[in-house]
């Protein structure tokens, strides 16, 4: 079979090949079960132990204690932007504060506003979102409802530093679509945390909700049954017919994460390897590119530069397709280029960028 393409797209992004190889198998036919993937019943006992390994894994790679609900949602992280102030804007609460550092979380900021009033804590579009601040010195009321902020920001590529524990005074709330399971965090400091597969775990079609459960209890009745968090939590992610398939993809790579990788923080010595080496080699170009976030946010899984003039940007996605190297057009929001890192990429794939981009620059600037 014809090996897959170096893919370092920013979503659906990479997945591990040994997760591939099982998921190939397991559409003609699972080995426990004989039948394929695609036509397993979610009320069959396999799909069951599915759900619970892929739950066991999440909590033994993040040390996720039994205070928080694991829960396996659709409708990605948008609708996510939508249901998280039905459930949480709580009455009584003072309105929830939004980070709108770049692309993602001015979307989240535009949703909640259709579903509550709330309060914007930081904004970064007058500098472009190249810049992000320190949660910790924002004037956030602590009977605010939450915080949310987006952890990483794929478009433009800015990482915020993991937050300890109680260095928040609201609630917080993380959308971690693109550096979920990247590296260790403490969930504790969080109220919620979700993400959906594509980016970092698996295929689209399921998104990963972390939630303390004391913090169920300020769901408001009334909304339909579908939106309540409390819906999924109750029914241990089996309401109606979930993403089987999705779900089955990312308890492999949760599997792959613990037993092959080793865990996160093994996880987390390969990706800053990884982005090291791709910085190091864009900062030693010097001014045939520009990298869009400043150097302190810096974010470990999306890279996104350009080479200023466009059609060396276009030129250097055929040189390096050339190469097998796929998917680094920038977002359309930004053009330009990225280079996502996720998990599944390798260090090799990343140094065959890396010598892809001196050769071309040696050429072409
Ligand atoms: C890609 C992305 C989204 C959009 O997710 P959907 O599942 O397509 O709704 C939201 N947040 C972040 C941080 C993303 O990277």
């Amino acid at each position: 079979m014809k090996s897959n393409a170096l893919n370092f797209s920013g979503g659906p992004g990479a997945l591990p090949e040994t997760v591939l190889a099982q998921t190939r198998d397991a559409i003609v036919a699972l080995p426990d079960t004989g039948m394929s993937v695609l036509g397993m019943s979610h009320r069959s006992e396999w799909f069951s132990a599915v759900l619970e390994d892929a739950e066991m894994n999440l909590r033994h790679l993040l040390g996720i204690s039994n205070d928080y609900a694991i829960t396996f949602l659709q409708g990605g992280s948008s609708l996510l932007f939508a249901t998280i102030p039905m459930n949480f804007a709580a009455r009584g609460a003072a309105p929830p504060e939004y980070v709108t550092s770049g692309y993602w979380s001015a979307k989240a900021t535009i949703e909640a506003a259709k579903v509550t009033k709330r309060n914007i804590a930081w904004d970064g579009k007058a500098t472009g979102y190249t810049q992000l601040p320190d949660l910790r010195t924002l004037d956030i009321a602590p009977s605010a409802a939450y915080l949310h902020y987006v952890s990483n920001e794929t478009v433009e590529g800015l990482q915020f530093p993991a937050c300890g524990t109680g260095e928040i005074a609201a609630p917080l709330v993380a959308d971690m679509s693109s550096d979920f399971l990247s590296k260790p965090i403490r969930t504790d400091a969080y109220s919620m945390i979700y993400a959906h597969a594509q980016k970092n775990l698996g295929p689209a079609g399921v998104t990963v909700a972390i939630i303390e459960r004391a913090w169920l209890d300020r769901i408001p009745d009334g909304l339909p049954a579908i939106l309540d968090f409390r819906t999924h939590v109750l029914h241990s992610s089996n309401y109606n017919t979930p993403p089987v398939f999705a779900i089955y993809v990312l308890m492999l790579v949760t599997r792959w994460l613990r037993f092959d990788v080793g865990g996160l923080q093994a996880m987390q010595r390969i990706n800053e390897s990884k982005s090291k080496r791709l910085y190091a080699t864009l900062d030693a170009l010097g001014d045939a590119v520009t990298i869009h976030a400043d150097p302190r946010w810096r974010s470990q899984m999306n890279v996104s530069f350009t080479f200023g003039d466009k059609r060396l940007d276009q030129a250097f996605i055929s040189a390096a397709r050339d190469e097998g190297i796929v998917g680094l057009e920038g977002h359309r929001s930004v053009g330009g280029l990225r280079a996502s890192l996720y998990n599944a990429v390798t260090e090799d794939a990343v140094d065959l960028l890396c010598s892809v981009l001196n050769e071309f620059t040696v050429q072409h600037v």
